[in-house]
């Protein structure tokens, strides 16, 4: 179903029918533990790795751990709050917005407002000599079509995007109130940062730095890859779906990029439906098997056959 009057229909019915409630609650709850689970992977590798009088060998398995996993996932649950949130509940909205969200170092605010900008303008290819609109765009400042290089986009995204746009929309974009809640989630950040530097020197700096890092290098190539399509050659939307199990199932489908970019509004339980009716059109290069790392290794770096 190539008509977007006609799936934007089908998506806005499935939106409004009050009968997938239970079913979205039941969903939503379950990410709410995943937080939770990751938030408590974190703690438990510092306690393991401070109990144990720091054991060097420990480092690379729990880089990998909170690298790859426990802060690698909060971008996914940030980006599932941000959207449709994950509780009503005020006590747990600020343990997720304020705690655990923290721990990935980029505030929730600037994330809201930075992300609603990249809906906004969608992934944009730009006019000749003019940079996109959209300010995290693969297609930067590369009028062909083309997604620019992916370590330049990265880099851009994770120090540019990330700790200057993105603040900078809730400067101007926002209220009084978004510049107030930024300013106390940056010092929340900071307040926590210093906390687990006093717990434990060592594990600050060989174990939480490094796997924040990894964990923007992650989620870099995820954003990259959602978005690493040749515009032209895009069917249905610029952008690209991966359907690796796990990723989806733990991940709230974020890998069915191409159902959210076009409404952003639906609840990922949607998704999967939604993704059927645009499957058989979409382009090959549009339906990764794999997990967006792993096609991001194989296809950009060229070590496919
Ligand atoms: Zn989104």
């Amino acid at each position: 179903m190539s008509n977007i009057v006609e799936l934007k229909k089908v998506a806005l019915n499935l939106h409004t029918e009050r009968k997938y409630d239970k079913e979205i609650e039941i969903f939503d709850s379950k990410s709410r533990i995943k937080v939770f689970l990751l938030h408590a992977i974190l703690i438990l590798t510092l306690i393991i790795f401070s109990v144990l009088n720091n054991p060097l060998y420990l480092i690379p398995l729990f880089i990998i751990v909170n690298g790859f996993f426990s802060i690698a996932y909060l971008r996914v649950f940030m980006h599932s709050e941000m959207h449709w949130g994950l509780s009503e509940n005020k006590l747990v909205k600020f343990y997720l917005r304020w705690i655990v969200f923290g721990l990935y170092q980029v505030p929730f605010t600037a994330y809201v407002f930075g992300h609603r900008a990249h809906h906004r303008y969608d992934n944009d290819c730009p006019e000749s000599n003019q940079l996109s609109s959209d300010k995290q765009s693969t297609y930067l400042y590369e009028n062909s079509g083309k997604p620019i290089n992916p370590v330049l986009w990265m880099l851009h995204y994770l120090f540019i995007y990330q700790f200057f746009h993105q603040i900078k929309y809730v400067i101007t974009d926002g209220k009084k109130k978004d510049f107030i809640k930024l300013v106390l989630q940056i010092i929340v950040i900071i307040c926590m940062d210093i906390a687990i530097f006093n717990i434990n020197k060592i594990f600050f700096i060989y174990v939480f730095v490094p796997s924040i890092l990894v964990s923007w290098l992650g989620s870099g190539i995820v954003l990259y890859m959602m978005h690493n399509i040749e515009h032209q050659k895009a069917k249905v939307h610029h952008s690209v779906n991966s359907y690796d199990n796990f990723f989806n199932k733990f991940g709230d489908n974020d890998g069915l990029h191409i159902v959210h970019s076009l409404f952003p509004f639906l609840h990922p339980i949607h998704a999967p439906e939604i993704d059927k009716l645009v499957y058989l059109e979409l382009d090959e290069k549009q339906k990764l098997k794999e997990h967006y790392v792993i096609a991001f290794f194989k296809n950009v770096l060229n070590f496919k056959k």
